[in-house]
């Protein structure tokens, strides 16, 4: 069995924790098949090598920091094309989308998406890949060299941060001369909360029915010592901002407990929260999807059974 690369995410010089996660997992599947996990870092981020101890070896295609579509994707391109290995793992993220499709391409490698769970089976792979926003699971047997898009928050972060001093291959790919120039770096606006390190959250949906209400889920949050989330629709009117929200085009939580108010449970939604410990669902249609996945449900008026909770909790 040939190797598994990991092509590493970093930003402002940072490595991304889709990084961690798929080198844990990388390192896993080489203990099982056989042959080594190797990291491929860009620009500068070698010199930060040793926060990637899980991986046996590192290599650095050097070139710039800045993210380019074109010139990352040719490198990984060149290190795939040299090294030949049994595995490319790539986020399912913005950055990793144009990097694997074009390697994928242009080596004529198949391409698993949606990667929610690997493991070695005989002489290849099986992927479990979650589609439909979490609605199905296809299993893929990879069978030979393949890419494989790993969604963020699949496998665990920690397994896969381990300081050590592994070897650095300076590796120098061909980046030519591509039509696209990095300009600048926009960022997002502050955001007020981070959901994701949140251990209790009240996630309120569009059954609370105005802006104003929303006070009332605030009230809920604050006896608990709760974060405030949302579905899409309240971001959409300007209700909330988008750093509370979660789902497909939001943030992917796992507290120990969410509290779902008026959300009915589309497939997008579930996709951002499915994995949270304890999922308490209040929602007046008992036929809402919400109640699928969750541990306890009221099939009740969320304004009724708040009240009422908030007065109990105080
Ligand atoms: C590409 C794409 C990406 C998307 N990304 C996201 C995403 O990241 N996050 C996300 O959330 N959505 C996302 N969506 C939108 C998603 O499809 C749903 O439209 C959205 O999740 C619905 O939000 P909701 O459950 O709050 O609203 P609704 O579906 O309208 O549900 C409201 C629920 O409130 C209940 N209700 C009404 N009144 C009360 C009451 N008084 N008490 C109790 N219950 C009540 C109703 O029974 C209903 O079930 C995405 C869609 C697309 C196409």
């Amino acid at each position: 069995m040939g190797d598994i690369l990991v092509i590493t995410e970093h930003l402002k010089g940072e490595f991304q924790d889709i990084t961690f996660e798929m080198l844990g997992k990388a390192k896993e599947l080489a203990g099982v098949a056989g042959g080594q996990c190797v990291a491929v870092t860009f620009g500068s981020m070698s010199g930060k090598a040793g926060e990637l101890g899980a991986a046996d070896f590192v290599i650095s295609v050097g070139g710039s920091d800045d993210f380019n579509p074109e010139s990352y994707a040719s490198a990984v391109q060149s290190v795939v094309s040299a090294k030949s290995p049994s595995l490319v793992m790539v986020g399912s993220t913005s950055m990793g989308m144009d990097i694997a499709n074009s390697v994928a391409t242009a080596l004529n490698m198949p391409t698993v998406s949606y990667c929610a769970d690997m493991s070695a089976s005989g002489s290849g792979f099986s992927v479990t890949s979650s589609m439909y926003g979490g609605k199905m699971n296809v299993v893929t047997n990879v069978d030979g060299s393949a890419v494989a898009m790993v969604l963020a928050g699949a496998f665990n972060a920690e397994t896969g941060k381990s300081a050590g001093s592994p070897s650095v291959e300076d590796f120098s790919a061909e980046s030519g001369d591509g039509k696209i120039r990095f300009k600048q770096l926009i960022e997002p606006e502050a955001a007020d909360v981070d959901i994701t390190q949140s251990d209790i959250l009240v996630a309120v949906g569009r059954g609370i029915g105005s802006k104003d209400d929303i006070e009332l889920a605030e009230e809920l949050a604050e006896v608990l010592d709760a974060d405030l989330a949302c579905s899409r629709p309240l971001v959409d009117a300007g209700w909330m901002s988008k750093a509370h929200q979660v789902g497909k085009s939001g943030m992917k939580v796992k507290p120990k407990v969410y509290i779902a108010l008026g959300i009915s449970g589309a497939p997008e939604h579930i996709e951002g929260m499915k994995s949270s410990s304890t999922i308490i669902a209040i929602n007046s249609d008992k036929n809402a999807p919400i109640f699928d996945v969750a541990h306890y449900g009221m099939a009740e008026d969320l304004f009724d059974v708040v009240e009422e909770l908030v007065e109990e909790l105080e």
